[in-house]
């Protein structure tokens, strides 16, 4: 028994692989980048999206959906404090 203690022990014992995989970074800051100068401007053609505070880079389609979610989150958060508020 003491052995198979150790072996389930020393497996719960090594978290730090998932925090290096996943940095704690929400991606608000994502800023768009065009490939061609004479696109940049135009939302269809943005061509990549980067975060400014971690500089991960994400595709249109990942940035895009990142953006969704956090103005999704942004309006809950929001939502949560008036109801908070008017009580
Ligand atoms: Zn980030």
């Amino acid at each position: 028994m003491k052995f198979l203690d150790r072996l389930l022990g020393r497996k719960e014992a090594s978290p730090a692989e998932a925090e290096v995989a996943e940095p704690d970074c929400p991606h608000v800051a994502l800023v768009p980048f065009w490939d061609s100068a004479e696109d940049i401007g135009v939302h269809e053609k943005i061509s990549r999206y980067e975060c400014e505070s971690c500089k991960a880079a994400f595709t249109r389609e990942q940035g895009e959906q990142i953006r969704v979610e956090g103005a999704e989150r942004l309006r809950l958060s929001e939502k949560d404090r008036r109801d908070r508020l008017a009580e």
